[in-house]
């Protein structure tokens, strides 16, 4: 029998079901959720850092800068209402010398003008106060940076988002798409408006239905190692490199007590390769792409790509990095813990898209970048998403 429903979600991340839970409290009609995994945070919004962001890196006046902000605030008082664990700890970027100095004196102006709350510059001895082990001539310490557990976030949401009547049918992969019908395992799915939030493969399932064929999302694993031997209580950032939409190395210790060091940022030929597997099929497609050879053509990413290549393979190439942040007591030792894949958006010329995007179709609306600080703005996001799609908000122009 053909199901009918109002609004289809493909993908219950926490983007998607942020948005259904949106739909659902305006009243939007039968609304559900089609994930393919037989449950909930298999892929990034179970796999980050679970770091709600302040903003600090975002540039003034950017779709994400505004989601984070809001979204940071909304999140927090999300988990402090559902009872998800969360830990309100504030975030710490350090500068290892001058350059680093004046980079946070630029991140400390950028966070101003993006609304993040109570920033400050700390001396080292400030520093110190908060995390002994930090190493580092000064830090910006941005107060509102809290940790929450990811997969009980969404868990969180989505079970707000059935609450409110959403359907979710896991297990359920779309294997098409086009205006007003999906087809999954289960057979055809009539929808009035398809919300397209599939993560590592919204290009695809855009492109299925004529939606910017020109962008590729090139994934991006980040890996994470735990480690043992070290007080840190709460986040230790390195300054970013601001021509990436990455942040840098990070010590977080999680909801859990467990101290996370990473995540590296390394191409990955696969969008769900978590184990560095090589599978030839998607490496050899993605090979065929012109996006990635212009990408691949730039200097900064040649750079990036090495520095990220050496801490993959070696665990003493990704120690050393980590104590350039943090002075040890005595013996680290370091265990490879979870990696995440970046749904990394890339433009005709080659350009990683630092904003989250945002198209609008005839009954379609394609989340096509959700990269982080995705999880943070995805409340404030989906009400944005939500008025795309039922058409009272205009699309963003990549
Ligand atoms: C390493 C890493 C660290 C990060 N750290 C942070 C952080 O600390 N703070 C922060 O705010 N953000 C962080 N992010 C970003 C954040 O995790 C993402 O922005 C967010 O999780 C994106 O959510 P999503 O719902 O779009 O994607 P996903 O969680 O990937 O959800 C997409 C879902 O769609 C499903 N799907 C895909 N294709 C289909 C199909 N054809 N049919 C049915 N279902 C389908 C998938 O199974 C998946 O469950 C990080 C990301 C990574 C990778």
């Amino acid at each position: 029998m053909m199901v009918m429903v109002d609004f289809a979600i493909i993908g219950g991340g926490i983007i998607g079901s942020a948005v259904a839970r949106e739909l659902a409290r305006r009243q939007a009609g039968r609304v559900i959720v089609l994930e393919k995994e037989p449950a909930l945070g298999r892929h990034s919004s179970g796999r980050n850092s679970g770091v709600i962001h302040s903003g600090i890196n975002q540039k003034p006046g950017s779709l994400k800068a505004r989601m984070c902000v809001e979204g940071s605030r909304r999140a927090r008082e999300f988990c402090r209402r559902r009872g998800v664990p969360l830990r309100e700890c504030g975030t710490l970027v350090v500068a290892r010398g001058e350059q680093e100095r004046r980079l946070l004196e630029r991140l400390l102006e950028m966070g101003n003008a993006c609304g993040v709350p109570d920033l400050q510059i700390l001396t080292s001895g400030q520093m110190a106060d908060r995390e002994p082990e930090a190493r580092g001539v000064a830090a910006l310490l941005s107060p509102t940076g809290a940790v929450v557990d990811s997969v009980k976030f969404l868990e969180a949401v989505a079970d707000e988002a059935r609450e409110l009547g959403v359907e979710y049918r896991l297990g359920t992969f779309v294997h098409r798409a086009e205006k007003g019908r999906l087809w999954t395992v289960e057979g055809p799915l009539d929808a009035g408006h398809i919300v397209n939030c599939a993560g590592l493969h919204a290009d695809r399932i855009a492109r299925m239905m004529g939606v910017r064929p020109d962008l590729r999302i090139i994934p991006f694993r980040g890996e994470y190692m735990e480690v043992s031997g070290l007080g840190v209580r709460s986040m230790i950032y390195e300054a970013p490199d601001l021509r990436f939409p990455f942040l840098g190395i990070h010590l977080t210790r999680g909801t859990d007590g467990r101290l996370l060091v990473g995540p590296s940022a390394v191409l990955s030929f696969g969008r769900e390769a978590y184990e560095k597997q090589f599978p030839v099929q998607e490496a050899v497609e993605m090979l065929s792409w012109r996006q990635f050879w212009r990408m691949a053509a730039s200097a900064a990413f040649l750079g990036l790509a090495w520095r990220n290549a050496r801490t993959s393979l070696s665990r003493r190439a990704f120690e050393a990095e980590m104590l350039t942040l943090i002075k040890a007591p005595g013996p680290v030792r370091l265990k490879p813990a979870r990696a995440g894949i970046r749904a990394q958006l890339v433009d005709s010329s080659g350009r990683l898209v630092d904003d989250l995007v945002l198209e609008r179709a005839d009954r379609s609306t394609h989340v096509l970048n959700a990269v982080s600080p995705g999880m943070t703005a995805s409340l404030a996001f989906a009400d944005y998403v939500a008025d795309a799609a039922l058409g009272s908000a205009p699309p963003k122009a990549v």
